[in-house]
């Protein structure tokens, strides 16, 4: 067995039970990377500690045998970002089909919902309530 299979299976079983990395994980991690990359520029020693217990903690949940507790902090995470990821892509999606549809909320629901620009004015029916109103495009 050569040196690097030797390493990769030493590795393997190491982490054999361990949590890893996860959404939250990769988060911490990146966020240790940009307070350690601040810190070495504006030279605030306090940043470069955060940075430092963010790259802690990342290593203490991947290592951590408590999946249960690392799940749960997980899901949270993902909870708490999940709408704000959502918002970002329809941001982004409207701003890319600006030219070729109008988009407008349910004046019931609030849903986001889209017309083909130059189509006039349409009966709308949401698609997430059922409210019926006109809509022009
Ligand atoms: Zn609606």
């Amino acid at each position: 067995m050569s040196f690097w299979a030797k390493l990769k299976n030493t590795l393997v079983m190491f982490m054999q039970g361990r949590h890893g990395a996860d959404q939250l994980g990769m988060f911490t991690l990146i966020a240790g990377l940009v307070l350690s990359l601040l810190a070495s520029f504006t030279g605030i020693g306090l940043l470069s500690l955060l940075g430092l217990a963010l790259y802690v903690w990342t290593l203490f949940r991947m290592f951590s045998r408590n999946h249960e507790a690392r799940m749960k902090e997980n899901q949270k995470y993902v909870a708490l970002t999940s709408g704000a990821a959502t918002k970002v892509r329809q941001f982004i999606k409207r701003q890319k089909n600006r030219k070729e549809y109008k988009y407008f909320r349910c004046p019931k629901c609030k849903v986001l919902l889209r017309l083909k620009r130059g189509c006039g004015e349409k009966e709308i029916t949401c698609v997430r309530c059922g409210h019926q109103f006109k809509q022009k495009a």
